[in-house]
């Protein structure tokens, strides 16, 4: 950017940030810096680590374009970027947490993470108790003891779209000297302001929507202050760095950000009303439908939705009959992931251990940039295709 304005929307913002094509003989985008090593004109220069980079690892003009733009996008000072959104779930927690303490995760956070949860914190010494994401905070409250230090939120919730009360558990989190922890990828710094909202370690899967095309592997790690700190030397210790053609992806994917959240999200809202209609489909978890549970959550605290929700069709429909109906979708592929271009189906694969979910195949959508009237007539056909395998 030019003259560096701090008032303009984040939609302009992404367009034109970590720009500088005058320190780059006027490319437009910065370029891909590869390298290891980085020279020094002078011995006592590089005794003295003296000029801006040091070392690849440590930082490149690439790896500072990308970080930069999310961290500016967030309006927070730091933004580490992490090899996967896994990683990033897992540096905002080992970056705040040390041996002794005891931290709070919702019962229906992103699957992986809970995992890394399960079994990397008892080798640490680090104790932890998941918690109902849609509890009150009163028994919240009750579930914090001198060692909490981290409650960490997903919201909406993985693979069931819970959304949590997430300026209360914040007042009660700080209350009670804790900091906390959200993995906003659904939302994106687009649709949940965490900064405003004070959280202090924000998570963001860039595989996703920052990126945006299914083709990169990356995570941020977005804080301020001290925080923000001690999560950049945690990450500089344990060598963490991300490869800078990833790098050049998500922030060339990023300058588009804004127009496919924008598409994503309106064929997310016409698809779920879509499927609400069809008496096959007895639950729909989609934040912005005001039939969702938690609607006046998403309503008070969001300002849109993204392309990821999912629905429940009757448990007396047999899988063969979903098969005929998924198996033969044009334009949703069966897979892991979202918040590329293209539209996706899967099964939700749930592990929880204190909530539980009504009788059911939970089928999970994510909507890319298509037409909308395509992606439903795609889903119609499939619908007609599953009525004829249930006669
Ligand atoms: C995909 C996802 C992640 C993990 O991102 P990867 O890049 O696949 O490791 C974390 N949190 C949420 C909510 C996700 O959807």
């Amino acid at each position: 950017m030019k003259n560096k304005d701090k008032n303009i929307s984040k939609s302009t913002y992404v367009v034109h940030a970590s720009t500088d094509p005058l320190s780059h003989h006027g490319i437009v985008n910065v370029p891909v810096y590869h390298t290891s090593t980085i020279l020094k004109p002078n011995l006592d220069d590089y005794r003295n680590s003296r000029g801006k980079y040091d070392y690849g690892r440590i930082g490149t003009p690439t790896s500072e374009a990308s970080e930069k733009a999310v961290a500016e996008l967030y309006q927070m000072d730091d933004a580490v970027a992490t090899p996967s959104g896994l990683s990033a779930i897992s540096l905002g927690i080992l970056g705040v947490l040390s041996s002794g303490n005891h931290a709070l995760f919702p019962d229906s956070m992103y699957g992986s993470g809970r995992r890394f949860v399960e079994h990397i914190l008892p080798r640490i010494g680090v104790s932890f108790d998941f918690y109902d994401p849609q509890t009150s905070v009163e028994d919240l409250s009750s579930m914090i003891s001198d060692q909490t230090a981290l409650i960490y939120l997903e919201s909406p919730g993985s693979q069931t779209f819970e959304m949590q009360d997430i300026p209360a558990i914040v007042r009660l989190a700080h209350d009670r000297n804790c900091l906390v922890a959200c993995d906003n990828t659904w939302a994106t710094a687009f649709y949940f302001n965490a900064n405003a909202h004070n959280i202090d370690v924000v998570i963001e899967a860039g595989t996703k929507y920052i990126s945006g095309h299914s083709d990169v592997s990356i995570g941020y790690v977005v804080s301020s202050g001290a925080t923000a700190k001690q999560i950049r030397q945690y990450a500089k210790l344990n060598g963490i760095c991300v490869a800078p053609d990833d790098h050049y992806l998500t922030l060339r994917g990023m300058r588009t950000m804004r127009v496919r959240l924008l598409a994503s999200q309106e064929n997310a809202l016409a698809v779920a009303s879509w499927l609400q209609d069809q008496p096959e489909v007895i639950a729909m978890r989609h934040p912005a439908l005001p039939s969702h549970p938690g609607h006046h959550h998403w309503k008070r605290d969001f300002t849109g939705s993204s392309g990821l929700f999912s629905f429940m069709l009757n448990p007396e429909i047999p899988f063969s009959a979903i098969d005929a109906m998924v198996d033969g979708l044009a334009l949703f592929g069966i897979g892991d992931s979202w918040g590329g271009h293209e539209s996706l189906i899967n099964q939700a694969k749930i592990k929880r251990s204190i909530t539980n979910l009504p009788a059911g195949t939970l089928l999970r959508i994510y909507t890319g940039i298509e037409d909308k009237d395509d992606l439903i007539n795609d889903l119609a056909a499939g619908m007609e295709r599953l009525r004829k395998a249930m006669t």
